[in-house]
């Protein structure tokens, strides 16, 4: 059995490589090994079984900042095959996508089965093989290829291997590529929201923020955006951004640190502090309570409040100065400290895998391993929801098809 390229792993990068590399090389024999019973399974239940294909961001230099790791080597990507080229390639094969508000590409048919469909019709018209239950166990370089061995014990040769099996939670799914030589970063949590346990800010669950600006102070991080509070701590849009930016600093304190918000991160402190000067002086006789605006909901207003010492009911001319000071730290520095994480649905993300300085991404290839190639979420990198992990897949598949496709059979 020999093949001219050998994809290991059915899933998104896997597939968009082997598809692209049949078509601009139709006399090359290529298959694609998927160790389970089904192929491309994680685009199946992707974005609640839609899929989230891609971003609308079409600049490649705002695209990468949704990567909070390897934004330098998919520039690289990106100058070559970006979400722009995404949509016209999935439209130019009958999948129309269409952008929501907040930028997530879907098929129009709002069914991941449309771009399962596409991929597969894609295979069978260039002669892709997909052999299933294929689960590749060794991989050994050879002096004209590589021989791949199979869990059953059946073995094969190809001159070109690309190594597409997706992300490990630990480490030990990265042994195998250790024992190519490979180096791997152990993988870590990305994507989850802030624990705060015996936090009485808990009791305002379902209270939200449609902007506040969360900051980790050790870790000179901060992300401004919508907060929501839940029954165990804070989440939200801003909390998982910060979650996936520090998401290897946060694993090394054990997810224990301290997390500063501001609520009202337009204002300053000065502002704040005038305009509570402001209710002693005009409106000494109301009601703290009736002539507390800012912008804020009122349960969390009264927590803050609380919070700061301050009885609802008092007078504002009764409010004095520690009071005041003691507030507006609240409103724009409210510290909480985190201990442990939640994770965000069942959309975890792993931030870790092959070390990026392994690959050259003007062709994917394995710097020390001439004829290998790696795609996909096995590499570190990785990126924040919204269509961002597809387009890298894509990206990275179309590169390693364009890179080989001038070589002669
Ligand atoms: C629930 C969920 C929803 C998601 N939704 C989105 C979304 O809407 N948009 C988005 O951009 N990202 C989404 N993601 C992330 C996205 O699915 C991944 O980034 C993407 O699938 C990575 O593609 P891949 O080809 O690298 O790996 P995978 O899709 O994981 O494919 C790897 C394949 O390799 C096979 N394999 C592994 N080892 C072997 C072996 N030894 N031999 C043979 N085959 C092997 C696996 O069975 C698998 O089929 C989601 C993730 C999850 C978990």
């Amino acid at each position: 059995m020999f093949y001219d390229l050998a994809v290991v792993g059915g899933g998104a990068a896997g597939f968009f490589a082997a598809v692209n590399a049949a078509r601009l090389q139709p006399r090359w024999r290529i298959a694609i090994f998927e160790q389970s019973k089904q192929v491309l399974a994680k685009v199946r239940i992707s974005g609640g079984g839609r899929c989230n294909v891609t971003h609308a961001c079409f600049d490649p230099a705002e695209l990468v900042k949704y990567y909070p790791r390897g934004q330098k080597e998919l520039r690289q990507l990106f100058a070559r095959f970006s979400t722009g080229d995404t949509v016209q390639w999935f439209e130019s094969r009958g999948v129309k996508l269409k952008a929501e508000a907040d930028g997530r590409m879907f098929p129009v048919s709002d069914s991941s089965q449309s771009i399962i469909d596409c991929l597969l019709r894609e295979a069978q018209t260039y002669g892709v093989e997909v052999l299933l239950q294929h689960d590749v166990q060794h991989l050994e370089p050879q002096p004209a290829g590589f021989q791949l061995k199979f869990r059953q014990g059946e073995t094969i040769k190809a001159k070109k291997v690309l190594l597409a099996t997706g992300g490990h939670p630990n480490e030990a799914g990265y042994q195998w590529l250790k024992d190519l030589g490979l180096p791997v970063v152990s993988p870590v949590p990305s994507l989850f929201t802030f624990n705060l346990p015996k936090n009485p800010i808990t009791a305002l669950m379902g209270v939200s923020v449609p902007s506040a600006r969360i900051r980790l102070p050790e870790f000179k991080k901060e992300q401004t955006g919508p907060l929501l509070i839940t029954h165990w701590g804070i989440s939200g849009p801003a909390v998982l951004k910060l979650s996936a930016l520090a998401a290897r600093e946060l694993h090394q304190r054990q997810y224990r640190f301290r997390v500063l918000v501001s609520w009202l991160p337009e204002e300053d402190a000065d502002s704040l502090r005038a305009l509570f000067e402001d209710y002693r002086s005009y409106a000494g006789s109301a009601k703290v309570v009736n002539r507390f605006e800012v912008d804020l909901p009122a349960r969390l207003r009264l927590f803050l409040l609380q919070q700061a010492g301050i009885d609802e009911n008092q007078r504002w001319s009764e409010v004095n100065n520690k009071h005041i000071n003691r507030l507006v730290e609240l409103l724009l520095n409210h510290e909480l400290l985190a201990s442990g994480k939640t994770t965000f649905k069942e959309e975890f993300v792993t931030s870790g895998g092959v070390a990026r300085e392994a690959i050259d991404f003007t062709s994917m290839e394995c710097r020390q391993i001439p004829g290998l190639y790696l795609a996909g979420e096995l590499l570190d990198i990785d990126a924040l929801t919204g269509g961002f992990n597809f387009q890298a897949a894509w990206s990275a598949g179309w590169v390693m098809a364009n890179s080989v496709a001038t070589e002669k059979s």
